[in-house]
């Protein structure tokens, strides 16, 4: 059985000072994160070492960044490491957000080279993917995921397969307040599932973790966790308050 996780992806909120307080207000609802329940936050860089020591206090609730480059350490201005990372506990990194892909260059490629380097240095890639409206109107929405999955994982080994998660997020549902409805959630994670037993096994596939991204709000979670192929949220909004975030990772219980 897969467990659920509920990542909050922070983007460009909460320096240090104020990932201190939301961190501490998150421990105050909860305490530690429910037995059946992963949770992660992805805060920006420059927070990533205030959360770490915050998050010693919040048992279950992991640690990821936005980003990492693909090389080992140099003339990168600008840029963070996996070394790095590790150095300040993350586990997980989010990889090709369509933010990342839309205003920063970031393509296939260079994900999967990330992919490649973050798997090897130990961490855990959250590759986001999913398509335009333009493309949902064209029809060319499954296919545009799958080609994305298909590259973000050229050269990663089976045995990798199941320290990837895959985050599914429609770019016309980020941050509009409009999601997408449990049925095209679940067609498009039942499709993304069935790629991964094409290109490793059905048991990757039955272990991997697919999470929905875009707009999900303490509201609408219950509906898009029933899904049988949803197995969490990356959430950007909704993560930024204590009470919406912590009320989700409830309705994951
Ligand atoms: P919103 O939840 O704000 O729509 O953002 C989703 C997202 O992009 C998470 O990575």
């Amino acid at each position: 059985m897969r467990r659920f996780l509920i990542a909050g992806n922070w983007k460009m909120n909460c320096g240090p000072q104020e990932t201190s307080t939301l961190l501490q207000e998150i421990e105050n609802i909860i305490g530690n994160m429910p037995e059946a329940v992963d949770g992660l936050v992805c805060p920006p860089t420059i927070s990533l070492t205030t959360a770490s020591v915050e998050l010693q206090n919040i048992e279950g609730l992991a640690l990821g960044a936005q980003n990492v480059h693909s090389e080992d350490n140099g003339a990168f201005t600008g840029e963070v490491s996996t070394e790095m990372l590790n150095e300040v506990n993350c586990e997980y990194v989010i990889l090709g957000h369509s933010e990342r892909r839309q205003y920063f260059g970031e393509t296939d490629k260079t994900v999967n080279a990330k992919v490649n380097k973050a798997l090897n240095d130990g961490l855990k890639p959250v590759i986001c993917v999913g398509e335009s409206l333009e493309q949902r109107k064209a029809d060319e929405h499954k296919l545009r995921v799958k080609k994305q999955i298909q590259a973000a994982l050229i050269g990663v080994e089976d045995e990798d397969a199941s320290n990837l998660v895959i985050a599914y997020e429609p770019i016309w549902a980020i941050g509009t307040g409009e999601t997408a409805t449990p049925d095209q959630a679940q067609e498009m994670h039942k499709m993304i599932r069935k790629e991964i037993a094409d290109l490793y096994s059905d048991d990757a596939a039955n272990q991997i973790r697919i999470l929905y991204g875009g707009s999900m709000k303490p509201h609408n979670a219950e509906e898009l966790l029933e899904q049988p192929d949803v197995d969490g949220g990356l959430i950007g909004g909704a993560s930024l308050k204590a009470d919406s975030f912590t009320d989700i990772i409830h309705i994951a219980e």
